[in-house]
């Protein structure tokens, strides 16, 4: 899929209205990381030095209606502290301010509009609202590919009302799931890992089809290895699933992908950090304990599948990382995926929910080729679902290649 990039415009004087995810985490009204902010500094720079008249549109937190403690206002000076650019801020979405504010902007300007969720219509993805929305600007950039898998109001029903562009991060992120799913250097390898396949079936699933080696870990492996016979001892295990571990065994044989299983375990007393435990071959964990992480062996088969493979898409630990030194599994392959993206250019991308925290515990988030903090967008690309807010960006009014 190809985008028109929003280097390619000429916005001088023009109203953009920029599709921005703002929803910071924070503690006691404070922010605790302002990754998201920080990103987005490089699409920001490239629209103010372009003289545009930057309107921002974003969401944060899940408000139902107007609700003071979810105002975007108390962020603004952590944008212009980041960004390095004064933040006008208007105190509604399509009201009075904002449109009192919007009028007298003038080139290079940036104003930050109310949470665009205060109007229960942005989830509705209400096409009157999404025209509302579109008379304020000139031009549409999406660059918030973490919020693109819902079909809301800012994300979809806009695009096809303006001429619409993909912004920096957003063409960074399709770009990095090109490269590992869409379009990869062969051979590909995706690693998943995590508590459950319950959660993971169109995961599995999609991926059989178009993956080369499916290397199987944490929590989830656990029901594969019930399925197959194993007795898991006191594991995590989705016994009411074997059946569908079985449909993605013969899933993966028929389409030629590889399944990489443990074929060791470190299975501890109790789920807690430093609880007694040992290695076992996965023919024999005993009765009473868990397991809680991939073994040595395990290890070493998997990381000699990644010294023949050309890509590697990740999801999900491989074992309990949370608790030292359960962890282990999850460090070590994480460090070779790094070694071989340093080394010799493996491609590597990894996303989604737990992973990101995961990779950053073992040290090794920076030295992959991309890190998605996309959650649930990057988890649905992942599954083979096409995403609202980006296939808009390839419709009608947008400006596509
Ligand atoms: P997910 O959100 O599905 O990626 O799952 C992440 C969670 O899976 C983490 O909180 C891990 O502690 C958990 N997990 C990984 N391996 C195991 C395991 N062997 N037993 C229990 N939980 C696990």
């Amino acid at each position: 899929m190809r985008f028109h990039s929003i280097k390619e415009v000429d916005v001088n004087n023009k109203f953009v209205l920029l599709r921005a995810d703002l929803n910071v985490p924070t503690k006691a009204g404070k922010i605790t990381d302002t990754a998201r902010i920080d990103r987005l500094k490089k699409t920001v720079d490239l629209l103010v030095k372009g003289g545009a008249k930057l309107i921002i549109l974003s969401h944060f937190g899940r408000p139902k209606g107007i609700t003071p403690e979810f105002s975007q206002k108390f962020m603004t000076p952590s944008l212009e502290t980041a960004w390095g650019h004064k933040v006008n801020f208007a105190n509604d979405i399509i009201g009075q301010d904002a449109l009192q504010k919007r009028n007298s902007m003038r080139a290079g300007d940036i104003l930050l509009l109310e949470n665009i969720r205060f109007d229960p219509r942005e989830e509705m993805n209400d096409p009157a609202f999404a025209k509302e929305l579109a008379k304020l600007g000139d031009i549409y950039v999406n660059d918030a590919f973490s919020v693109s898998h819902r079909a809301h109001a800012s994300t979809e029903a806009i695009a096809l009302l303006l001429p619409a562009y993909a912004g920096l991060l957003m063409i960074e992120e399709l770009d990095a799931l090109e490269k590992s799913l869409e379009r990869p250097k062969r051979p590909v390898m995706a690693v998943v890992g995590g508590a459950k396949i319950s959660t993971k079936l169109d995961l599995l699933n999609n991926l059989v089809l178009k993956v080369d080696v499916l290397v199987l870990g944490g929590g989830m492996a656990n029901t594969f290895l019930h399925a197959m016979g194993y007795n898991v001892g006191a594991s995590l295990c989705e016994k009411d699933m074997a059946k569908t571990a079985q449909q993605i065994i013969a899933r993966a044989a028929e389409h030629k992908c590889t399944l990489v299983l443990p074929e060791d375990v470190v299975a501890a007393d109790s789920f807690a950090a430093h609880s007694p435990h040992d290695v076992y071959d996965i023919k024999s964990v005993p009765a009473n304990r868990m397991i809680l992480d991939i073994g040595p062996r395990t290890i070493e088969a998997i990381e000699c599948q990644i010294r023949g493979c050309e890509t590697v898409i990740w999801n999900g630990p491989m074992g309990a990382f949370e608790l030292k030194p359960f962890d282990h599994g999850t460090n070590e392959v994480a460090r070779y995926v790094a070694e071989n993206t340093q080394s010799r250019k493996m491609v590597s991308v990894a996303g989604g929910g737990d992973t990101v925290s995961a990779l950053d515990n073992a040290s090794m988030a920076d030295k992959f080729s991309y890190l998605s903090t996309a959650g649930g967008a990057f988890l649905e690309w992942m599954e083979g679902k096409k995403l609202p807010g980006v296939m808009a960006l390839k419709s009608k009014g947008s400006k596509v290649a």
